[in-house]
């Protein structure tokens, strides 16, 4: 499938508090030099450690937060150079579903009047909009006659969320950023959700970027996955591979510490000690290098770029081992192996 959205290059960094005069002040970078493209129709989930940028590289995509550098093309357009109308379009085209399904609804407004708010002020009748929002609360399980005129306090933390969605939907857009959406709900209300969020994606072509710390639901609802570490992506491909033949050293450290996760054919997975680096200061060279267990000195003086997989191209890691021209004195035999 063509891509909807290619992100290049995608950096942002925060300045630390604290730090008066601009030679002493320090940085942290959120994201830093991120490169991915999601095909049309398909899910790529995004995983990490919190404070490894998903959140923020998801931000700067819905430009809730400007980029310091770096560009997007949606749909075959550049984004850097959408303004006034075209702006509202690609906004309208993206939008976002977040974790906290309760404080992200106003208090006030009827769960019909949510939903038909967003098109309202982008010059929808108001007659129009609500009927939208009735027929939008039947779709995502809400009968219409028992739930419209009800308030967010009045509705379960599954209901809500479910609210989001539709209120997401009512722009009809073409790409949905879902931020830790289902991490607040239970497993079994977790699960319907999912599935309803399948069954959406399949009737109107949507395009997923599925922000989450769960393993298990990401390999669920994900076509491709990108796994980040420290602002950079350590490892991205197909869900399939990642899941089954994970090539970068902290990818099969997460997946080891799920214990359901861990086939017994993943050998060489080691438990993930210790928390990572300061981002503020991060190692130079590989920044999984204090956490890895094939740590060698090529590994603290050369960082490692991400590079297709040997015969498998849309799989890469940034991992001197999968590089045979890296210098590490394992890489030829981990390839091989
Ligand atoms: Fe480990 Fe070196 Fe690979 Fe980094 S480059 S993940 S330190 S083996
Ligand atoms: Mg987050």
């Amino acid at each position: 499938a063509q891509p909807l959205l290619i992100v290049r290059n995608l950096k942002k960094h925060f300045a630390v508090r604290g730090q008066a005069l601009e030679k002493t002040r320090k940085y942290v970078h959120a994201v830093d030099g991120v490169s991915f493209s999601v095909p049309k129709g398909k899910t790529l989930g995004i995983v990490g450690e919190s404070g490894c940028g998903k959140s923020t590289t998801a931000r700067l995509i819905a430009r809730l937060m400007p980029a310091d550098s770096g560009s997007m093309v949606f749909d075959g357009e550049g984004v850097d150079e959408f303004g006034g109308i075209r702006l509202k379009e690609f906004r309208r085209n993206l939008q976002m579903v977040f974790q906290d399904s309760f404080a992200s609804l106003n208090p006030r407004l009827t769960i019909a009047e949510t939903i038909a708010y967003g098109p309202c002020v982008h010059g929808m009748p108001k007659a129009a909009a609500m009927q939208q929002a009735h027929a939008l609360l039947a779709r995502v399980g809400l009968e219409p006659a028992q739930f419209a005129s009800r308030y967010p306090h009045e509705l379960s933390g599954g209901q809500r969320q479910r609210v989001n969605i539709a209120r997401a939907l009512a722009f009809d857009p073409r790409l949905v950023i879902l931020d830790e959406a289902v991490a607040a709900l239970d497993k079994s209300v977790q699960a319907q959700v999912l599935n309803l969020l399948q069954e959406l994606k399949a009737e109107r072509q949507l395009t997923y970027l599925f922000i989450s710390h769960d393993l298990h639901v990401v390999h669920y609802i994900s076509d491709y996955v990108m796994v980040m570490y420290l602002g950079q992506v350590v490892e991205t491909g197909p869900v399939e591979r990642i899941y089954g033949q994970a090539a970068h050293p902290y990818t099969r450290a997460l997946l080891s510490a799920v214990p359901s996760m861990d086939p017994e054919r993943r050998t060489q997975a080691s438990p993930l000690a210790g928390d990572p680096p300061n981002p503020i200061n991060p190692p130079g060279g590989c920044r999984f290098r204090d956490r890895c267990p094939h740590a060698d000195p090529v590994c603290a003086s050369h960082a490692p770029i991400l590079l297709g997989l040997p015969g498998e191209p849309a799989h890469q890691a940034a991992c001197h081992l999968n590089d045979p021209a890296s210098g590490h004195p394992a890489a030829l035999s981990e390839v091989q192996s």
